[in-house]
């Protein structure tokens, strides 16, 4: 199993070169996103938050691309139109990187249901409908290890280290 971590490290006290895992998820802003201009609003909540902006490109999916990252809901009712959907303009394809940014992103996007997703949400705050909820966001280390590998090449990832990083994470 492949989980979407870049393996970095620090010298600990005993002298050993000690492995960390950061744990990276991929973040989509879809096209209703882009159309309405959210671009700014979507992407400054993961800049404020703390995490690392690793990976970042705007482009319009194919159908083959769209069919792949919507895979798992294939067999559904609404996957024709959400491929339709998806594919109909510019998307902002991202990957952020931090602790536990995999849960707290979907925390910060909210529910898939717009009118269900908490105030303060992404969701909750900029959307209405579920067919137009302007964000992606991946689920699982799996999924995220999965989508990343799907939308971006490895050279297009940066690592990097923010100057701040002490003041976003003690230690
Ligand atoms: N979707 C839809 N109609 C539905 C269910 C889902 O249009 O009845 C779309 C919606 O854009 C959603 C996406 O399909 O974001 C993927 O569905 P999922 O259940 O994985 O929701 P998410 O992970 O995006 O919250
Ligand atoms: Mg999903």
């Amino acid at each position: 199993m492949c989980l979407p971590i870049r393996a970095s490290g620090v010298d600990d006290d005993d002298g050993f070169f000690k492995v960390m895992a950061a744990e990276r998820s991929f973040i989509a802003i879809k096209p209703d996103g882009v159309q309405r201009g959210l671009v700014g609003e979507i992407l400054g909540r993961f800049e404020r938050k703390g995490f690392k902006l690793v990976g970042l490109k705007q482009l319009t999916p194919t159908r083959e691309l769209a069919e792949q990252h919507y895979g798992v809901h294939k067999e559904r009712p609404f996957f024709a139109g959400l491929v339709d959907f998806i594919t109909s303009g510019p998307v902002v394809a991202m990957v952020w990187e931090g602790d536990g940014v995999i849960t707290s992103a979907r925390k910060m996007i909210g529910a898939t249901k717009p009118l269900e997703a908490e105030p303060g949400t992404i969701r909750g705050d900029l959307a209405i409908n579920i067919g137009r909820n302007v964000i992606h966001g991946s689920d699982a280390p799996e999924t995220a290890a999965f989508e990343i590998g799907l939308w971006f090449q490895p050279s297009e990832l940066s690592d990097w280290t923010p100057s701040d990083q002490g003041w976003r994470v003690e230690g």
